[in-house]
């Protein structure tokens, strides 16, 4: 999703792009995500600047989808019911109001509220739950629908697109790029922009100074298909987290469900795992119960592009010409809109926008920041 909407940018604004994917483009970790929109509710102590920075991608969701919307003639799939997250015992909703007093610290949309509210606005989940926190503003996309909007639209702008042609090597001469080496042999660039995901770090080429430190941190994903004519939720659930991961149900178009998902430092391995299912149904059905009646659609892994901090990493290099755009680990699809309109700000004037000042790859080196 990163590569495409940043190209996608800059060919809007007239730029020669070429995006390159030594795969299918757009099924990596964006085909894997949940596609959730959700920067109030996960906001936790520690990440205020992350969150303005989510915060500020989600008020652009609206808009970007949209334009994907009218311009595609692809449905995205972008939900506005909210989301909630469910105490079911004391431990949970202590838990809850801790979160809560943080969040309301930063002026979230967030409230805290009962379990009967809870009920009224979702029948099928647990009669053991206690109370929940209650985001209007946490929305929901669909991740796939949205990726392969963009890649149309990316195209239709007069973006080329290589599939199945990975980049080999970024060419640096005297610490400037010069181009890359991909299936093709080598072209001639004047900005490279390294949104590779989970795999930036291994494209050859650069000084180790230059390689984002990115690692691929590794999440299974369960889809059910609702079999009743009524919707089994219509808002995205948030369970408490257990010793085998944090859980959550999120509705989609046409009564598919997603139930997610592990967090897991495997390396590379995308191996669908019994534990890795087991923990997730545990947690989803303690949450609704009768998920254990639907028939399972699709199961899968993908790899989030993790950082040392867990923030994006986006802005200039050590490199001149070379742009970072990873890391975004769990919010890649939410920071999607900011991440390429602010790279591509960058391409075309040098100005980074104030808010990523704080999560640019230099933060990494000796005494950056
Ligand atoms: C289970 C799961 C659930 C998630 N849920 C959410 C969510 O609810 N909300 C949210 O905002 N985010 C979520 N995320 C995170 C989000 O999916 C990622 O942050 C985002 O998709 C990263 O996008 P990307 O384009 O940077 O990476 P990717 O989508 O992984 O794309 C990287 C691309 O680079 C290509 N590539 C690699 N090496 C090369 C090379 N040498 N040359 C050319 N191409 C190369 C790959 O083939 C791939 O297509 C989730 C992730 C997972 C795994």
């Amino acid at each position: 999703m990163t590569g495409l909407s940043v190209g996608w940018s800059l060919a809007e604004r007239g730029f020669d792009v070429v995006v390159y994917d030594r795969a299918a483009s757009g099924r990596g970790a964006s085909w894997a995500s949940a596609g959730m929109l959700a920067p109030n509710l996960e906001a936790e102590p520690g990440e205020e600047k992350l969150v303005k920075l989510l915060t500020m991608s989600l008020k652009m969701w609206k808009g970007f989808a949209e334009t994907l919307e009218r311009r595609s003639g692809i449905k995205v799939g972008y939900r506005e019911e909210g989301t909630l997250a469910v105490a079911l015992n004391r431990d949970d909703v202590e838990r809850l109001r801790f979160q809560h007093r943080f969040q309301k610290e930063l002026g979230l949309d967030v409230e805290l509220i009962d379990a009967e509210a809870v009920l009224e606005l979702e029948p099928f989940i647990s009669r053991k739950v206690q109370a929940a926190l209650y985001s209007r503003s946490d929305h929901q996309v669909d991740s796939r629908r949205a990726v392969e909007a963009v890649k149309k639209l990316f195209v239709e702008s007069g973006g080329v697109l290589k599939e199945g042609c990975g980049v080999e090597r970024i060419v640096v001469e005297n610490s400037r790029v010069v181009g890359v080496v991909s299936c093709e042999g080598f072209k001639r660039f004047e900005h490279v922009v390294l949104a590779a995901g989970s795999w930036s770090r291994q494209v050859e080429g650069l000084p180790e100074e230059a390689r984002p430190p990115v690692r691929p941190v590794k999440g299974q994903m369960i889809a059910v298909r609702e079999t009743g004519s009524q919707p089994l939720l219509k808002h995205v659930v948030w369970g408490p987290t257990r010793p085998w991961g944090p859980s959550y149900i999120v509705p989609k178009p046409e009564g598919r469900i997603l139930l997610g998902t592990t967090v897991e430092e495997m390396g590379f391995d995308t191996s669908v795992t019994a534990g890795g299912l087991m923990g997730i149904l545990r947690s989803c059905w303690e949450i609704v119960p009768a998920i254990a009646e639907l028939p399972v659609e699709e199961v899968w892994a993908g790899l989030r592009p993790g950082s040392p901090d867990d923030a994006p990493i986006i802005g200039p290099s050590t490199v001149e010409g070379l742009v970072i755009a990873t890391g975004h680990y769990r919010n890649g699809i939410l920071l999607a809109p900011l991440t390429a309109k602010a790279v591509a700000d960058y391409v075309e004037t040098g100005k980074l926008d104030e808010l990523l000042k704080p999560f640019t790859p230099h933060r990494f080196r000796a005494g950056g920041g």
